[in-house]
């Protein structure tokens, strides 16, 4: 019987296992090692737009996605008193889908091909000599695998271990996020922009929507001791409705600082490399870094399937998988610095703008993103 060579995976979020059902259990072993005690998420939305749909449909996972999530076709920019300043209905060949996190990993877990390994944190590795990998778990557990992928985030222990850049950049203004059942309908999306501070909504499903906040750390000072609901309220309370109504009713707020780090080569080295996250980390100004995920988990796949796990597949996949994710991590740090203006003339001239935009130019600067198709790639 021939022996199938062993990957590692490290870090079970949405990277590590879309690579797993890409590569599939044929000809390779698959353990993914979570740190968490379950593989899960959290309770907050994630948009998963067409460019990533494409590869759910090839791992066949595109029909539940599609029913378990909210699908938007207009999205509107407005002012903090509501005023519409722009809006554009993307057209695709997929719809966009807004989707509670815990739904997404609860498709992604079901049939997964691989062995799931919750409560390992890795805690260190080593190169053998004939260019195996030494894995070490805080558990006390260890393995000795073929290959390793670090999809295990924006702190990924692996990328210190590859690439050592330090810590993830933040780019000054702090992030919150709920998921929250309503009484209103929209049927659309929304960003509204204030001066240092957004709001997004998004329709998940049956009443519930999910929104993200924004604010610069510098407009946040001497506000303790506040708990989150009262800073946001105080931050956005008197923002057009349905705004305050969303965070009044959220039970549980999450909160994130806005980090990144420069986009770099050389993330793969012998037979490890990096995936997701842990490779090329964005804002979310653009809502693509699961979707980047996604995209490079079947890069991955694909390049291993084609050239066999170790160095040539792990260097052709970075190649391909670099520039759209240089381009996707310095647009979305741009769109980032717009959103959070603060002086008045730069922001009414943003306003403007806005305004000034023809629908059919904002559908084309959002169909950059929405339109690439990495299950077009000639690998
Ligand atoms: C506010 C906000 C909104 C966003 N909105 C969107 C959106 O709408 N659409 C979109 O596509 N993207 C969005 N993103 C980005 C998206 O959440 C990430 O890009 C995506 O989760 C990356 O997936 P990942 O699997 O690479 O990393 P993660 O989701 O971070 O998963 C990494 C996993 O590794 C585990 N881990 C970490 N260290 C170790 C260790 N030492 N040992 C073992 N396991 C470990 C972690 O517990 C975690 O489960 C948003 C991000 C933020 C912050």
């Amino acid at each position: 019987m021939k022996t199938k060579k062993k990957i590692a995976v490290i870090g079970g979020g949405i990277a590590g296992l879309t690579f797993a059902h890409c590569l599939g259990s044929d000809d390779y072993d698959i353990e993914i090692f979570e740190r968490k005690s379950s593989f899960g998420e959290a309770g907050a939305a994630i948009s998963v737009f067409p460019n990533a749909l494409c590869v759910m449909e090839e791992i066949g996972l595109l029909d539940r996605i599609l029913s378990a999530g909210g699908h938007f076709q207009r999205v509107y920019i407005r002012n903090s008193k509501g005023k519409k300043l722009s809006h554009s209905t993307p057209k695709s060949d997929y719809p966009i889908i807004c989707i509670h996190r815990a739904d997404l990993h609860g498709i992604l877990l079901t049939g997964i091909p691989a062995t799931l390994s919750p409560g390992f944190e890795l805690s260190s590795l080593q190169e053998t000599k004939d260019g195996q990998i030494q894995i070490r778990f805080t558990n006390g557990e260890s393995r000795l695998v073929d290959g390793l992928v670090g999809a295990d985030g924006l702190h990924s222990r692996v990328r210190r271990h590859i690439v050592n850049d330090g810590a993830p950049l933040h780019r000054g203004y702090t992030i919150w996020r709920g998921v929250v059942d309503t009484t209103f309908a929209t049927g659309y999306a929304s960003e509204t922009m204030g001066i240092g501070q957004r709001v997004g909504i998004v329709p998940i499903k049956d009443g519930k929507y999910g929104w993200w906040a924004t604010c610069n750390d510098s407009f946040q000072q001497n506000c303790d001791p506040e708990g989150t609901k009262e800073k946001l309220l105080r931050l956005f309370g008197d923002w057009h409705d349905p705004i305050p109504e969303l965070i009044r009713n959220t039970a549980t707020i999450l909160k994130n600082g806005a980090l990144d780090r420069l986009p770099i080569r050389g993330w793969s080295k012998g037979n490890m490399t990096l995936l997701g996250d842990a490779a090329h980390p964005t804002t979310p100004n653009l809502g693509q870094g699961g979707c980047m995920a996604i995209e490079g988990s079947y890069v991955l796949a694909k390049t291993i399937l084609k050239y066999k796990l170790g160095p040539q597949a792990f260097q052709r996949y970075e190649s391909l998988q670099f520039p759209r994710a240089k381009r996707v991590v310095s647009e979305s740090l741009q769109l980032g610095k717009i959103g959070q203006l603060t002086h008045p003339f730069s922001v009414a001239l943003r306003n403007l703008a806005f305004q000034a935009v023809p629908s059919s130019m904002a559908i084309k600067m959002v169909d950059r993103y929405f339109s690439y198709r990495v299950t077009n790639l000639s690998i």
